[in-house]
């Protein structure tokens, strides 16, 4: 077992594999490996690129950027792409969203959402400290984060650490009406604070999919018994589900948004936890013990926020629904190949996320099929990474047919190779 580099990769068993592929360069849909050779990013990079790699109007403003300001302390300061921005998440997000608080992951967007949910009840005096999460839920790697996300093999060893929270089952097809029950039964009995979701889409935790009617109906449910309701948009928003976010589909306003990922069309790490006027209000005070307690030290960081400036205009400038529409169709197309194929089970999709499970007795997380997979797609220049049994593919907008011919041709020999 060799140890050849210092470097502890994130979500890696080193022991396992040994061998990091190195990256030199990206362009749209492409990353350049060491060998000179294109990698087609099937998986956006962990979900951030949206109109691609390297785009020039994203990477033009940060060099811009850079030339002028660098960083500020934002306790006290502020500055134009970081008030640019939001103005536009105004424009752009849910009405009733009225105020933006800057971080730099989706973890710890969370981590805000849950500290200002919190802060709210204290602040209005009313003892409500309960979370409410949904089963298979996956919001960071964070304690916090972890705590309101699914139990597992990610985070048995600090399984001490984290806080306890109550579970409403995954509405799975036909089984809608448990989970709403139980959110209905859990509110009503008055010491929640908060229910955190997922909207639509239930990421790492298997690209598990729901109806927009269910969401609606657990948001009503928040609203009757006057339960916090945070939309985790880390993965859907940005256009991911075919519209900009996934609460409008059920036609929705939380009290508190996470964004992140394509924030910045995946130039640069950067975060918000948007929320409304209430929320904000309960803060807002002389008693300065009020103040929201929380920072990071490069809380809005100017290049960051001008990286996302540009990127936001690229959805102004740039046919990107077309392309996103473009994209669902030949994701459609790409999954129907294989709607006999008995290899292959749940196949789904929801916009541009396209997803199916692997029919293998072994599945979960540590399923010996997702390396394997991983492994072989590697060795077509295509970076398609399963989520144990799980197969996906969410490429950045601006793939072409013959992309997603390279993706659904692999997986269509991966299957008579390997299965
Ligand atoms: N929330 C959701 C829904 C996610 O999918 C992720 C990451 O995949 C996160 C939060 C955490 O984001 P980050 O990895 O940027 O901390």
């Amino acid at each position: 077992m060799s140890k050849s580099s210092p470097i502890w990769h994130p979500f890696t068993q080193h022991a396992v594999l040994q061998e990091m592929t190195k990256i030199t360069g990206g362009s749209g849909a492409y990353l350049t490996k060491a060998d000179g050779e294109k990698l087609l990013d099937a998986i956006a990079s962990w979900w951030v690129v949206t109109h691609g790699h390297c785009h020039p109007h994203v990477i033009g403003a940060i060099k811009e950027q850079a030339d002028k300001l660098d960083q500020v302390i934002f306790a006290g300061h502020t500055h134009e792409p970081a008030e640019r921005l939001a103005q536009q998440l105004l424009n752009c997000t849910p009405d009733d969203l009225d105020y933006v608080f800057f971080s730099d992951s989706g973890s710890t967007s969370v981590e805000v959402a849950l500290k200002m949910a919190l802060g709210y009840w204290h602040h209005l005096g009313e003892n409500r400290q309960r979370i409410i999460v949904l089963e298979n839920s996956y919001h960071g790697d964070t304690i916090g984060t972890m705590s309101v996300g699914e139990r597992g093999v990610f985070n048995q060893p600090y399984n001490p650490l984290l806080f306890d929270v109550a579970k409403v089952p995954f509405p799975s097809a036909g089984n809608e009406q448990a989970t709403i029950d139980e959110l209905e039964k859990l509110c009503a009995q008055g010491d929640v604070a908060a229910f955190i979701v997922e909207p639509l889409v239930l990421g790492a935790g298997g690209m598990l999919m729901y109806s927009a009617e269910t969401l609606r109906a657990l948001y009503e449910i928040c609203k009757k018994h006057n339960t916090l309701f945070i939309a985790d948009e880390v993965m859907t928003g940005w256009g991911r589900t075919g519209k900009l976010f996934a609460c409008e589909y059920a036609q929705i306003t939380p009290d508190i948004a996470c964004y992140s990922k394509g924030l910045t069309g995946g130039s640069l790490p950067l975060a918000v936890t948007m929320c409304s006027s209430e929320i904000y209000d309960e803060h807002y005070s002389t008693d300065r013990s009020k103040t929201f307690f929380h920072s990071s030290s490069y809380t809005a960081n100017p290049i960051a926020c001008a990286a996302a400036v540009a990127n936001l205009e690229i959805w102004e400038n740039e046919p990107v629904y077309e392309r996103i529409e473009k994209l669902i169709e030949m994701q459609a197309a790409g999954l129907a190949r294989f709607k006999d194929d008995d290899r292959f089970t749940n196949i789904r999709q929801t916009g541009t996320i396209a997803a199916m499970d692997i029919n293998v007795k072994d599945h979960g997380y540590l399923s010996d099929v997702g390396p394997r997979l991983y492994e072989f797609f590697k060795s077509k220049n295509l970076l398609l990474r399963p989520l144990g049994n799980t197969l996906y593919s969410m490429p950045p907008y601006c793939v072409t047919q013959e992309d997603i011919n390279q993706i659904y041709d692999a997986i269509a020999e991966a299957a008579d190779e390997l299965l």
